[in-house]
């Protein structure tokens, strides 16, 4: 939401996509293996250690593409903002106490429904994130995909032409 902020996507050129995927990563790791019993839900994708080495991995697969690689890091460095101060940050150079949660679903709805800085912020995003949609006009999937592969796309125009140059 930050990046879609005129101000902003003026100044930076990154790519949605990666920077979803990395605004959820920690979360798509975490979350997966707690339900298989392995992570308390906020383990180590939620450490600095982890946004370093997936960083780097994105880095490798993507041959150094610097937009990707940043966009997808600026996304795992917000995620943990936004769960501090229960994360496990410095893992493993700090020890930390990791509480698993009996029942996540339920105390997730709990939360929902009881805690207002839960409710607000998931209502003031669902709000922002529909203005989004409505401005860029994304109601098809051609168009949604266009929207988070903008930059890269772009980018990729002016790789090939320099690729031309070079042919010719
Ligand atoms: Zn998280």
């Amino acid at each position: 939401m930050i990046f879609e902020l005129p101000q902003i996507k003026k100044k930076f050129q990154f790519n949605r996509l990666a920077l979803i995927i990395g605004s959820l990563m920690p979360d798509i790791i975490d979350k997966s293996l707690m339900f298989l019993n392995i992570s308390s839900g906020r383990g180590f994708s939620h450490t600095i250690l982890f946004t370093f080495l997936s960083t780097l991995f994105v880095f490798l697969i993507t041959k150094w593409n610097k937009i990707i690689s940043i966009s997808y890091y600026v996304g795992t460095i917000t995620h943990l903002l936004l769960d501090l101060p229960d994360i496990p940050l410095f893992f493993p150079f700090i020890y930390y106490d990791f509480i698993y949660i009996e029942n996540p679903f339920g105390s997730w709805l709990y939360n929902l429904l009881h805690d207002p800085s839960v409710y607000i912020t998931e209502i003031v995003g669902m709000i922002i994130l529909i203005f989004i949609i409505i401005k860029n006009k994304l109601f098809n999937f051609k168009k949604i995909t266009g929207f988070l592969l903008e930059n890269s796309q772009k980018e990729l125009k002016i790789n090939n032409s320099q690729d031309d140059k070079l042919n010719s």
